[in-house]
């Protein structure tokens, strides 16, 4: 069991002041970790140590900035199976993505951010005035407990890129990947007060955070609940806020689809990371005529999964991260069953094999009509809603009959049709047909789903202020 330092304020480990806390396994619920968070106190040494940096770290060259991030870069990647070993404990996520997705997808994005910073022009010339973009200061970063590291690279590092200083709360539940990316920067050589993390509950350390008068940013990735909580503890400041928030992303397949791929690739769009993934695609939304066909499909693909221990290579679904988001996810299920949902795989019942103590949640397909809570509200585990309905304009309407608006994907043979529904659909990202995830591309929510943006130019574009020079 690792002792942990809940502190790095400039430069330095430490103890925090806050409550004894513990990271638990997701594989088996043993202790993983113990510490003593973040409390007030330590927040204010932290955002007193990015305030004292800020001056220096922004001016900087361009060069010097993408270099140290450049560095960081490498060591995250050389560290990468270590790192998706201790995600795959914490979070839950199965070995065989891990690395991938906790490791090299963050080294690769923070490479982008790099790149992007080195070709960013600060200076335009608009008619008589020059337009200037200059570092809005001290950034505050509040991540979640499903891909910390990734969040962490489009908050944090790109708040660092555009000149800020930063303050980092990720979540308790899972802040050890955390803990190694700052010793990655450390190694990197960033000077001291650039970068400082607390690690405390929400209720302290982040509360503390965002209302700190030296922050001038705060960028927060977790549920809509919390976020509107930020909002609104930012507003008397006048603080920004970036919120990238919960989803319940459609994918909408038309009636001339290849099903065989389109339900494959929605079922593992649902489930990756267990299901615990903002822009999972946890409703499936399909004509009617072919519902049977799709069912079929789907009770084959879920007989085929390995559900289990998540350090196991033949894993396809791992547990969920703590015993309150079992609960959570089993508490929907059975609420949805209730309310006529009906059963099309997995279910509310044990894992066969997993690892004692674990919080394991079996891979459930569950056909719903549209207004059930279930296909309301963010599950956040491994349960996928089908949805029939009778045309593509229905296919359109129930898409969008959320509060949610993050992603989505759009299936037809026929890809200017898929393209066209793709543009009606009320969500930040849509995939046609299977289109790949790019780092560089804008991600972030309409509606309830937050708004600011996080990847390529339009993340690093949150973290500047803009002054025009009249000359
Ligand atoms: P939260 O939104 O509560 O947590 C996200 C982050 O915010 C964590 O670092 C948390 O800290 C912090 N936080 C919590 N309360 C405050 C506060 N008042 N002020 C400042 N920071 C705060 O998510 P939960 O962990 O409670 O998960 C609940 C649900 O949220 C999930 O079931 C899922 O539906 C959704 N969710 C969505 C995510 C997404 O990517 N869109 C990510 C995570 C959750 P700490 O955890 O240490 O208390």
């Amino acid at each position: 069991m690792q002792q942990v330092q809940a502190t790095y304020v400039d430069a330095t480990w430490a103890v925090g002041g806050g409550a004894e806390l513990e990271v638990g396994s997701a594989a088996d619920g043993r202790v993983l970790a113990r510490f003593r968070g973040a409390d007030a106190q330590d927040v204010d040494r932290a955002c007193a140590a990015a305030d004292r940096a800020w001056d220096a770290w922004a001016a900087t060259s361009v060069g010097e900035r993408a270099g140290l991030l450049r560095a960081t870069a490498d060591l995250v990647a050389k560290r990468a199976d270590e790192l998706g070993a201790v995600a795959s404990l914490e979070v839950g996520t199965p070995a065989r993505m891990a690395s991938t997705v906790h490791g090299h997808l963050v080294a690769a994005t923070i490479r982008d951010v790099a790149t992007t910073l080195e070709s960013y022009a600060f200076e335009e010339r608009v008619g008589t005035s020059l337009v200037l973009k200059e570092p809005i200061g001290v950034a505050a970063a509040i991540t979640a407990w499903n891909y910390p590291l990734y969040q962490l690279a489009t908050k944090l590092v790109p708040a660092l890129a555009a000149g800020c200083t930063a303050v980092l709360k990720p979540s308790e539940i899972a802040p050890l990947t955390t803990v190694a990316f700052f010793e990655a920067l450390a190694e990197a050589g960033l000077p001291a007060g650039v970068a400082n993390l607390v690690v405390g509950t929400g209720a302290e350390a982040g509360e503390a955070l965002v209302t700190d008068p030296r922050v001038g940013i705060v960028s927060f990735t977790g549920s809509t609940r919390t976020g509107a909580r930020i909002a609104e503890l930012a507003a008397p400041g006048i603080t920004r806020t970036t919120l990238e928030l919960g989803g319940k992303s459609a994918s909408v397949v038309l009636d001339d689809a290849d099903l065989g791929q389109a339900v494959s690739a929605s079922l593992r769009g649902c489930l990756i990371n267990n299901g615990q993934t903002c822009a999972a695609l946890t409703r499936l939304v399909v004509p009617r005529s072919r519902l049977a066909e799709v069912e079929r499909l789907l009770v084959d693909a879920v007989a085929q999964l390995v559900t289990g221990d998540p350090r196991d290579e033949a894993t396809d679904v791992g547990p969920v991260a703590s015993a309150a988001q079992r609960e959570r996810v089993l508490g929907h299920i059975e609420d949805a069953l209730a309310q006529g949902a009906v059963l099309v795989a997995g279910g509310p019942g044990p894992v066969d094999g997993a690892p004692a103590g674990g919080h394991y949640v079996r891979p459930t397909v569950l056909r719903v009509e549209p207004h059930l809570r279930i296909a309301r509200e963010e599950v956040f585990g491994p349960v996928l809603c089908v949805i029939a309905v009778d045309s593509t304009e229905e296919a359109v309407a129930v898409a969008n009959d959320t509060d949610y608006g993050l992603s989505g994907a759009v299936w037809s043979g026929d890809p200017d049709r898929a393209l066209a529904v793709a543009r009606r659909l009320r969500t930040g990202q849509v995939a046609v047909n299977g289109g790949a995830f790019n780092i560089s591309a804008p991600f972030g929510g309409y509606k309830r789903s937050g708004y600011g943006r996080e990847g390529g130019r339009f993340g690093l574009e949150e973290y500047f202020e803009t002054k025009a020079v009249q000359l």
